[in-house]
């Protein structure tokens, strides 16, 4: 590391002058029926009962077996959990439940279409369903424990089946965004080694029936350009029956999953009795930084984690019916769509379009119809339904007690707007920080015993233990509200097991920097690096700041995105803003600011001038925008989170580079032309 790095950091103090905000209270109607009221549960997640307070989540699982150790770290940082213990996912999300829940809904899934009806797959129906699913893949398709199959599949009702029937067997699921083009679906079939890809004919999103299985086509010939040989193509039809792809069928390389399923009418198949750390699934990263990386779960310890986490930061209960309006293509969707709540014996709502068609009161209607009481999304979502429909949520007779937000940090106006409008002033909300990688949540309120503090995602989940370090090493005091490089001292059960087929880039980009002795046995030496900057406030809570390289350093003074995007969004006609660091002879780096506004507003001078007032205002002249461009539209990628590496790109006249993960490339030619 070099001296002027090393003294910029001794320095570097992140100015939070945006006032800390007022803190929420969950209300008692919430406290009186939440899973986690009790205050001695946090201590028993201290460190001195580290890993054994693991078991606390573990035993909400049926085990085929129990396991002999709880965390054996004869490995690092590859950590096993549960060791010895046998246990399968499939089961636990389903069978297990039938004895009490048979003919309560496990997924409702809604349809784009509202004249489509909703279907209501009761856990008995699923049982049905994910076993003669699990029939065919077995029997057919000859897949066995320790498999891959790659699912390219969209929202609906037979992603979570084709999902569960491959964790009965013990098949590892890797399951692509619908959203991606087939070449990004072969680059992660290579990677995985899938022989088999699912897929489903098409899908509602927008108004339009998009041809899906075209990009199947594509996906098996690029994958074949590789040397990788994808053998059978699983087709689903979207309508059952009906074959709706204008793209016609492979002989003898296609297959229509509902013609075939015909000969496996009411088969059942046995869950296989996994090793707790036999992988569950893979799942790649979403690219905002760069290259995909595939993170491999495992069974015992991932389902663990889920079911846990869910159970007192979602405070799920049997009874609810709980929507996360994300994408089971991400891992949001894969622990909190899919896993966690099934295991829960809830009802979990997969919704097939777009929030905002065909309007922005859809998700409220929704909501109502289904009375759906906990609700989960993105920042990105709820920015979007703010700037397209601002009063819509109050038309509908919706309640919610509980929300929560993941993703990116939530700006606290946009929160705000999100806990008054949208939860009515009812519901708790938890903003909660973690990453494909981690498997679940690592930072959020506890809804019943954290009051919310709008902008911070709060202390550390139960059993997860932050700390923070600065570039050489050092510790950040605890409470300082100094920023750096969060780490998490401590492995949990969720966390991933390696980077599939890359074990050295595990180790070397996640342990490497803050590892005290590469020979040590002793997690205590290995903490684990999220890649992200933070702050802990006086109050312990936690407050994301953004990638480590998105920090913006203007002489010496370094700057979290966060803070300046928070201040521009204070400006009433700004709907999302991005902040990234510009090149500048004298200061070394200057910010510039670009935003977008809320429908029917034009750009304009004034608008630009509020918005850089409000900066200087918020934090100093300090953090002042170099400009303020105001942009039709951010570069986003298919999970919804601002590229700013693009926009930094475009700030310093330099090549966007690999955009491959954007959802909307076209905006980025569009800025560069406004930027000039
Ligand atoms: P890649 O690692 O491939 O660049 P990615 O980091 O966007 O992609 P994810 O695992 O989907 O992939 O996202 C995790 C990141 O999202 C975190 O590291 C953090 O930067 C951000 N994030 C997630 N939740 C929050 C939150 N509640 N508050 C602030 N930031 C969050
Ligand atoms: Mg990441």
């Amino acid at each position: 590391m070099s001296q002027e790095r090393a003294a910029d950091v001794s320095e570097a103090e992140i100015a939070v002058h945006w006032q800390e905000e007022d803190y929420v209270k969950p209300s008692e109607k919430f406290i009186a029926q939440a899973n986690l009221t009790d205050k001695r549960v946090l201590e028993r997640f201290s460190l001195d009962n580290f890993p054994d307070c693991f078991k606390e989540y573990a035993d909400l699982l049926d085990w085929y077996r129990p396991w002999d150790i709880t965390l054996d770290t004869g490995k690092p940082p590859f950590w096993r959990w549960f060791v010895g213990g046998k246990i399968n996912a499939s089961y636990n999300c389903i069978d297990r439940h039938l004895a009490k829940h048979k003919n309560k809904t496990a997924i409702h899934f809604v349809p784009e279409a509202e004249q489509e009806a909703i279907q209501h797959v009761t856990y008995q129906e699923l049982y049905v369903r994910v076993n003669e699913v699990a029939a065919l893949l077995r029997d057919f398709c000859g897949l066995k424990q320790g498999d891959r199959v790659t699912l390219h599949m969209p929202m609906v009702a037979e992603l979570p089946i084709t999902m569960l029937a491959c964790a009965r067997l013990g098949v590892i699921h890797s399951q692509v965004f619908s959203g991606f083009s087939g070449k990004a679906t072969a680059d992660r079939i290579v990677d995985a080694e899938s022989h088999v890809l699912i897929t489903m004919d098409g899908y509602y999103r927008g108004g339009q029936f998009l041809d899906h299985k075209q990009k199947a086509d594509v996906a098996v010939s690029e994958a074949k350009k590789e040397g990788l040989s994808v053998d059978k193509v699983l087709v689903w039809q979207r309508h059952p029956g009906r074959y709706s792809s204008p793209t016609p069928l492979v002989e003898g390389r296609d297959f229509i999953v509902n013609e075939v399923l015909s000969g496996y009418r009411h088969r059942k198949i046995e869950p296989v009795e996994m090793p707790a750390e036999d992988p569950l699934f893979l799942m790649y990263t979403s690219g905002t930084t760069g290259k995909p990386k595939g993170c491999q779960h495992s069974t015992g310890g991932y389902l663990s984690y889920v079911a846990g986490t869910s159970k007192y930061i979602q405070d799920i209960h049997p009874e609810d019916v709980y929507w996360c309006m994300a994408d089971i293509g991400w891992i949001t969707g894969h622990s909190y769509i899919v896993y966690g709540p099934l295991a829960l014996a809830a009802s979990s709502v997969v919704f097939e379009g777009l929030p905002t068609y065909p309007d922005a009161g859809r998700p409220w209607r929704i909501a109502e119809e289904l009375g759906v009481n906990i609700f989960h999304t993105s920042p990105t979502a709820i920015r979007a339904l703010r700037r397209a429909g601002p009063d819509e949520p109050r038309k509908y007779d919706h309640h919610f007690k509980h929300m929560t937000t993941v993703g990116e940090p939530i700006e606290p106006a946009v929160w705000r707007w999100y806990y008054d409008v949208v939860g009515k002033g009812e519901a708790v909300i938890v903003d909660t920080w973690w990453q494909t990688e981690n498997g679940g949540f690592l930072c959020s309120t506890v809804p019943a015993l954290h009051p919310m503090k709008p902008g911070s995602a709060g202390p550390a989940v139960p059993g997860i233990h932050p700390i923070i370090y600065d570039e050489l090493g050092n510790e950040i005091p605890p409470r300082s509200g100094r920023a750096g490089n969060i780490c998490i001292q401590n492995p949990w059960p969720g966390g991933f097991q390696t980077i599939w087929r890359d074990p050295d880039r595990f180790v070397e980009q996640y342990y490497a920097r803050y590892c005290k002795d590469r020979k040590s046995l002793d997690w205590r030496d290995w903490p684990y690096m999220a890649g992200d900057g933070a702050l802990q406030a006086a109050d312990g809570y936690y407050r994301i700041l953004g990638r480590i390289d998105d920090v913006i350093n203007v002489a010496g003074h370094r700057l979290g995105t966060k803070e300046i995007e928070s201040a521009s969004l204070l400006v009433e006609e700004v709907a999302e803003a991005a902040v990234v660091p510009a090149r500048d002879e004298i200061k070394g780096k200057v910010p510039d600011l670009y935003v977008s506004l809320k429908p029917g507003l034009a750009p304009s001078g004034a608008i630009r001038k509020r918005v850089e007032d409000s900066v200087v205002h918020e934090i100093g002249p300090i953090a002042r925008p170099r400009r303020v461009v105001i942009v039709p539209d951010m570069p986003k990628t298919r999970s919804g989170k601002i590229m700013r590496r693009v926009l930094r790109a475009i700030s310093n006249d330099e090549d966007a580079g690999d955009i491959s993960t954007l959802a909307n490339p076209e905006v980025v030619d569009e800025i560069r032309k406004i930027k000039a």
